[in-house]
C-alpha cells in the first residue's frame, strides 16, 4: 500500500490501516512518501521538516479521537491547554470556560517558527513517528505522478529528496491513498499542481476541492509578555470598515502567538501586504485590548495558505482515493479531525469492502458527502454569528442574553453558552448547532434576557449620563456558582460572622485588571475624591466627608436624587492589600456591606470584585416598615448593575492605560 503525503490524513490512515491489518492477521507493507520527510533524522521523532500552515488547535473532538486510538501527545509537543475560549463581539467579549470533560490543546504542526528550540518535535512529526512505529516505511520524496500500470494497479512516481537523477523512482501498490492536502504551493490554485493534473488524467471527473485563501502568522512576543494569556484562545468575527475580516483566531503558545485571518481583505490582498494586514489587525481596538499592553510583536513567519471550503469531485477510482483536505474538511474548524475521519473511513472501507471504485463509492464517499452537507449548515451558523457579533446592537443583545444566563442559570443549564462554545470550538455537528440556535427556548432567551434588558440598560445609561467612549468594555458579571465561592472567600478573609438568612439585596461584580494589588488599592482610595475618573454618574454625588483614602473610619457620602435614598458608608475594616469593607451607616440600606476584594490571580493581574448586600430598612415604626417594603418591591437593582459595570470598565482603563 502507498500513502502520498505524510500530514495528519496520511499518518492517521497509515496507523489505522496497519492496526486493522494486524488485527486481521494480514501482512501489509505500507509506504508513506512525504516530500518534507527526513528518512535519516538526527534524533528519533524528527521525521519531517517545514510547515503545515495550520494554527495547531487540537479540538476536543480530535483530542477524544487521539485518546481512543491510544495516541498520547508527549508533553514537549503540547504548547498550551486552553482553559477558556473568548468570543470578541463588537459590544463586549464573552469568555467561555472550557466545559468539564472537554480538552482543547495547541501544538506546532511543523518546524516553524525557525528559531523555536526543539522545533523538530512537533505534532506532524510525532504522528509520522507513530505510523513508523506501527510498521510504515517512510520515503522522503516528492510525488509527481500517479497512473495505472498495465496490471491495473496504481503506480506512484516520485523523486527522492536530495536525488539528482532525472528519472525518479516508482512504487506499484495494491492501493494508493492520496493525502497531499491543498497547499502544495500555499495560496496558489491547487489545480496548477502537477500531481493534481496527473490525478485528473488518472481519475476521470476528478476536481480538487474549492479553497479559500487565509493568512497565518506566528508572532513572537517580547520577553514573557504572553505569560498571562497562556490558557486562553480568542476568536473574533469582525475587523473594521477598512480591514474586512470574517474570522480570526489568536492562539498563544509560549513566546509565540499564532494568528489566523480569513475574510474579504485576505481574499484580495497582495503578498506584499501581508505584514501590514497583521499590523492593522493587532491594532484593532477589540484585539489590542486583549493583548498585554507592554508586549511588542515581531512576525516569525507569515503566509497565505489555502483552506479547504468545498469537496473534491471524482475523488475515488479503482485502488485510489483521496483523503484529508484534498477530499473535504470541516468548514473553518477542526480540519485535523476531519482528516482523521476520512482516513478512518477509508481504512475501514478497504478492510471491510475492498478498494475497487464501487466499494469506495458505497462505503467511503458517504462520509465525505456527510461532512460536505454539514458544512452547508456551518455556513449558516457562521453567517448568523458573524452578523450578530459584528453588529453594535445585535452583539450587545447577544452579550446581555449570555450574561443573564450566566447569572441566573446553573452551569449545566446554560444553553446559550453551550451553543457559543460549540460554534467557537466546532464541538458538535453544524446541523445540531444551527438547530440549537433557532430553538424557541434560545430565541426566547435572546429576546427576553437580551433584547429587553439591553433596551432597559441603554435607557438607564442615558438617565445617568454614562457614555462608552475612549475605553474598553469588559465582562463584569459573575457566574452563579462563582458568587457562592467568592462570598465564602470574603467571609473568611474579613472574619465575618455567619449570616442567619440571605440578604434581601445582593450583587457581585468582578473584573480582571492587569496591575498589582497596591496599584488597584491606590485607585480605590480615590473612591470619594472629587478628581477620581470612575464612578461619577449623573444624579449621584459621591464624596468623602471624613478621614483619609483607605483609612479605617473614613466616611463616604452618597447624595442621591431623590434625597431619601442618600446614605453614608464607613470604612470598617481593611485587610492588607486585599480587602476593604465599608458598612452602610444610615439610610434605606443601613447595616449593609460594600466589599472590595483585590485577589491576585497571577503574576501580572488581579481580579477586583465588588460585593454589595443589605436588607431594606425604614426609619422605624409602621411608616418606616411600609417604606422598606415598598422599596424592596420596586428598588431597581439593575441600576446598580449598570453603574458598577460602567465604573469597573472605566477603572480598569484608568489603571491599565492611565
Ligand atoms: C490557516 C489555517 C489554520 C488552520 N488551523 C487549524 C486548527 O487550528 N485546527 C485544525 O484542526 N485544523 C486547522 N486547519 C486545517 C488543517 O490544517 C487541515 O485540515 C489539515 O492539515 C489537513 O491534513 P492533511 O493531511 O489532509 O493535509 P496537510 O496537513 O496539508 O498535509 C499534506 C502533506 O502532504 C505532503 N505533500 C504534499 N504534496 C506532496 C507530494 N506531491 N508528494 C509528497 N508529499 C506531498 C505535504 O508536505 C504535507 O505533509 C487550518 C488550516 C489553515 C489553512
Amino acid at each position: 500500500m502507498a500513502v502520498v503525503g505524510g500530514g495528519p490524513a496520511g499518518a492517521f490512515f497509515a496507523i489505522r490501516a496497519l492496526r486493522a491489518a494486524k488485527a486481521l492477521g494480514r501482512n501489509v507493507h505500507l509506504t508513506i512518501v512525504e516530500k518534507n520527510g527526513l528518512e535519516r533524522p538526527a534524533c528519533p521523532g524528527h521525521l519531517k521538516e517545514s510547515c503545515n500552515y495550520c494554527a495547531g488547535g487540537i479540538s476536543p473532538n480530535l483530542f477524544d479521537i487521539l485518546d481512543r486510538n491510544g495516541i498520547r501527545l508527549p508533553p514537549e509537543i503540547i504548547e498550551g491547554r486552553a482553559e477558556s475560549l473568548t468570543i470578541h463581539g463588537d459590544w463586549k467579549s464573552i469568555e467561555l470556560p472550557v466545559p468539564a470533560g472537554r480538552t482543547m490543546l495547541s501544538v506546532f504542526r511543523g518546524t516553524r517558527p525557525q528559531n523555536r528550540p526543539g522545533r523538530y518535535l512537533n505534532f506532524d512529526a510525532f504522528l509520522l513517528q507513530t505510523a513508523v512505529d506501527e510498521g510504515a516505511e517512510l520515503i522522503a520524496g516528492d510525488v509527481r505522478d500517479i497512473a495505472y500500470a498495465p496490471s491495473g494497479k496504481p503506480v506512484v512516481r516520485f523523486r527522492r529528496r536530495g536525488s539528482t537523477g532525472r528519472e525518479g523512482e516508482t512504487i506499484e501498490a495494491d492501493f494508493v491513498a492520496v493525502a497531499t492536502g491543498v497547499n502544495q504551493a500555499p495560496g496558489q490554485d491547487p489545480s496548477a499542481d502537477p500531481l493534481v493534473a496527473a490525478l485528473r488524467r488518472t481519475l476521470p471527473g476528478f476536481r480538487p476541492p474549492r479553497v479559500r485563501r487565509s493568512l497565518i502568522c506566528e508572532m513572537q512576543a517580547s520577553g514573557e509578555a504572553l505569560r498571562g494569556m497562556k490558557a486562553e484562545v480568542h476568536f473574533a468575527q469582525h475587523g473594521s470598515r477598512d480591514l474586512r475580516i470574517e474570522m480570526s483566531s489568536l492562539i498563544p503558545k509560549g513566546r509565540w502567538m499564532t494568528v489566523v485571518l480569513l475574510g474579504p481583505s485576505i481574499d484580495r490582498a497582495r503578498p506584499s501586504e501581508r505584514q501590514a494586514i497583521v499590523d492593522r489587525f493587532l491594532a484593532l481596538p477589540h484585539i489590542r485590548r486583549l493583548l498585554p499592553r507592554d508586549a511588542a510583536f515581531s512576525p516569525a513567519c507569515l503566509c497565505f495558505p489555502n483552506m479547504t471550503v468545498g469537496r473534491a469531485r471524482g475523488l475515488v477510482g479503482d485502488r485510489i482515493a483521496l483523503i484529508g483536505d484534498g477530499a473535504v474538511a470541516r468548514l473553518y474548524k477542526d480540519g485535523i479531525y476531519s482528516a482523521y475521519a476520512t482516513a478512518e473511513a477509508l481504512s475501514e472501507c478497504l478492510f471491510d469492502r475492498g478498494g475497487d471504485r464501487a466499494a469506495l463509492k458505497r462505503s467511503y464517499l458517504p462520509l465525505v458527502r456527510r461532512i460536505d452537507r454539514d458544512n452547508a449548515f456551518g455556513r449558516a451558523v457562521f453567517g448568523l454569528s458573524r452578523l450578530t457579533f459584528s453588529h453594535p446592537v445585535l452583539s450587545r443583545i447577544a452579550y446581555q442574553a449570555a450574561i443573564t444566563e450566566l447569572k441566573t442559570r446553573p452551569r449545566e443549564k446554560r444553553r446559550l453558552a453551550e451553543g457559543l462554545w460549540k460554534i467557537a470550538s466546532g464541538d458538535d455537528s453544524y446541523r445540531r448547532i444551527l438547530a440549537a440556535m433557532v430553538r424557541p427556548a434560545a430565541v426566547w432567551t435572546i429576546l427576553w434576557g437580551g433584547a429587553l434588558l439591553t433596551a432597559r440598560n441603554l435607557l438607564t445609561e442615558r438617565v445617568f449620563g454614562l457614555a462608552w467612549e475612549g475605553f474598553g468594555r469588559y465582562q463584569t458579571a459573575v457566574a452563579r456558582e462563582e458568587v457562592e465561592r467568592k462570598r465564602r472567600a470574603f467571609a473568611t478573609g474579613l472574619a465575618l460572622p455567619p449570616a442567619s438568612k440571605p440578604p434581601q439585596f445582593e450583587r457581585m461584580y468582578s473584573i480582571r485588571i492587569k496591575a498589582s494589588q497596591e496599584r488597584i488599592l491606590r485607585e480605590l482610595g480615590k473612591f470619594g475624591d472629587g478628581d477620581r475618573r470612575y464612578f461619577k454618574p449623573r444624579l449621584l454625588d459621591v464624596h468623602r466627608t471624613a478621614g483619609a483614602p483607605n483609612e479605617v473610619g473614613s466616611t463616604i457620602r452618597y447624595d442621591v436624587s431623590p434625597r431619601f435614598l442618600s446614605f453614608s458608608l464607613v470604612l470598617e475594616k481593611s485587610v492588607g492589600t486585599r480587602f476593604l469593607l465599608y458598612r452602610v451607616r444610615d439610610g434605606f440600606a443601613r447595616g449593609g456591606l460594600l466589599i472590595f476584594d483585590i485577589d491576585s490571580v497571577d503574576a501580572d493581574a488581579c481580579a477586583l470584585s465588588i460585593y454589595v448586600s443589605f436588607d431594606f430598612s425604614g426609619r422605624g415604626g409602621f411608616p418606616g416598615r411600609l417604606q422598606a417594603t415598598a422599596l424592596r418591591l420596586v428598588f431597581p437593582a439593575f441600576v446598580h448593575d449598570v453603574l458598577w459595570n460602567h465604573s469597573l470598565c472605566l477603572l480598569k482603563h484608568v489603571i491599565e492605560v492611565g
